[in-house]
């Protein structure tokens, strides 16, 4: 539990939500302003700030509750597919600093695009994989 955070004060119970999903390590409930309806939230309990304090085993706790989240939304709300995604960091529009997963039911209707690609230069590529595979050794 850490102090002032509006997540950690839910699964508390000290702040209401609508729950769909609760576990002793993961608490799930509807998004307050959701994308669509029946956007959840699906977070482990333990207070981490990004994926990358979260503790390897709660990630894979998160991950089976995502998926069963996701079965349910389809089965319950007639939907035929869904997002999954997590804003790690402020830049990258995380505003509570919970870690949490959305899961957004996806109707033919509901008007959402993806965020664009723009293809690599000559050679690009080749430069920001070895960076990357580099920092993975
Ligand atoms: P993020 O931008 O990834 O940090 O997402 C935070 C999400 O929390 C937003 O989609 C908000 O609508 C949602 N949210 C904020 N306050 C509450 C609340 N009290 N109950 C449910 N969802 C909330
Ligand atoms: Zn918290």
């Amino acid at each position: 539990m850490e102090q002032n955070c509006l997540f950690c004060k839910i699964i508390n119970k000290e702040i209401p939500s609508e729950s769909v999903y609760e576990t002793p390590e993961i608490y799930a409930f509807l998004d307050i302003n959701p994308v669509t309806p029946g956007h959840t939230l699906v977070l482990p309990k333990q207070h981490s700030s990004t994926i990358l304090d979260t503790d390897d085993d709660l990630l894979s706790d998160v991950a089976i509750a995502v998926k069963k989240v996701a079965q349910a939304q389809m089965k319950s709300l007639g939907v035929s597919g869904f997002n999954v995604s997590i804003n790690n960091g402020e830049i990258a529009g995380q505003k509570v600093d919970h870690t949490h997963w959305h899961v957004i039911p996806r109707t033919a209707e509901d008007g959402l695009q993806h965020w664009p690609g723009h293809p690599y230069a000559n050679g690009e590529a080749k430069a920001v994989g070895e960076k990357i595979r580099n920092a993975l050794i």
